[in-house]
């Protein structure tokens, strides 16, 4: 079979595409025929040697598809299911062995590409609004990079929880995107000082959440846009990782609350992972959650799809077609 490897870490032609044998399911395995793999800013960490991995492997974290093989032992699937699965690494590929237990059945009415697009970003839009800083009426939060992947669905999940979402984007056509996606209020922070936007848009007040996925360029500026008390939800680093960071700022800043969350651990457990992925694929099923899914790739060409999305010229979801 086909599969997208990483034998050195480096830039997106690190990523090779090359023939390799066809996995079988061990115990408690089953095999995925792959119809989709979902691309994610993660893929980018791992593939640079930011995130380091044993090498060789093959990338990618998120795919959907059907069930083709399953290992002794596995009782929760069966051969011809429709999956999706987050977590394990090797999605970039026709076909992957992942544990049955990271393995979540789609319902009637969302496709395997939905899957592929909706398990890792949207159940970490989940886990963000609902867990880490559960928003409430009344809130307002700043959501960074929001036409983004996790962004659209961020923006969407808040407003379902009754917040009020002020947006930063890079350009016009990706605000667009945001205020469809619900943002009350949209900054163009390449443009703009968006520390001085969130304080004349909230009267001086601040938001009670940043959800920072962009780190360097924006995580100190998010700091002085929360009011006393207030979170810092810095849970990515699309521009470049956060330098060690003085505790005492958020003291002087407001009795501030920092935290730098994960999704794997908020799926850990196999009934979390089942509870978070029925909300999103039930929210996607019945329409109430829209997934952008509008760019595809053919998975020879992930290396273009990696430059797109480090470029800043995706928006949404981006798929691996194999
Ligand atoms: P996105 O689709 O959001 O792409 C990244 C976006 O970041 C870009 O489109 C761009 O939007 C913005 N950005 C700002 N500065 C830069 C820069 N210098 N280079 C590249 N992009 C930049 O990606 P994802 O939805 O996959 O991920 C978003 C973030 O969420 C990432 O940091 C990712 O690691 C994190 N994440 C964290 C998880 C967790 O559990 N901790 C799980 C999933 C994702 P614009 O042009 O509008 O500035």
């Amino acid at each position: 079979m086909k599969a997208v490897r990483v034998h050195t870490p480096g830039g997106p032609d690190a990523l090779t595409f090359e023939d390799v044998p066809e996995p079988v399911a061990k115990a408690g395995e089953a095999v995925i025929r792959i119809d989709a793999a979902g691309l994610n800013y993660i893929d980018i960490y791992v593939r640079s040697g930011l995130y380091k991995n044993e090498l060789p492997f093959t990338a990618g974290f998120e795919a959907g598809g059907t069930v083709a093989g399953a290992g002794p032992d596995v009782t929760d699937v069966k051969v011809g299911d429709r999956v999706a699965y987050t977590g394990v690494l090797g999605a970039y590929a026709q076909f992957a062995a992942v544990p049955a237990a990271r393995l979540v059945k789609l319902p009637d009415g969302v496709s395997t590409k939905h899957g592929a697009a909706a398990m890792l970003q949207g159940m970490t839009a989940h886990y963000l609004a609902c867990t880490t800083y559960p928003l409430r009426k009344g809130d307002a939060c700043v959501i960074h990079a929001a036409a983004g992947g996790v962004g659209l669905l961020l923006c969407q999940l808040a407003k379902m929880r009754g917040a009020r979402v002020i947006a930063t984007v890079s350009t016009e056509d990706k605000a667009k995107l945001a205020r469809a996606a619900g943002a009350d209020d949209v900054i163009l922070y390449t443009r703009q000082d968006f520390v001085a936007e969130v304080k004349r848009l909230t009267d001086g007040k601040g938001v009670q959440v940043v959800y920072d996925g962009v780190g360097q360029t924006t995580f100190d500026k998010g700091l002085s846009c929360l009011a006393p008390r207030g979170m810092m939800v810095l849970f990515g680093q699309a521009s470049g990782p956060v330098p060690p960071f003085d505790a005492s700022i958020l003291n002087a800043k407001g009795s501030l609350f920092l935290t730098r969350p994960s999704l794997f651990h908020h799926v850990a457990a196999r009934e979390e992972l089942v509870e978070r992925a029925r909300d999103v694929l039930g929210w996607i099923r019945d329409g109430k959650l829209k997934l952008r899914m509008e760019t595809e790739f053919a998975l020879k060409d992930a290396a273009e799809a990696h430059r797109a999305l480090e470029g800043r010229k995706t928006t949404g979801k981006v798929l691996l077609i194999p």
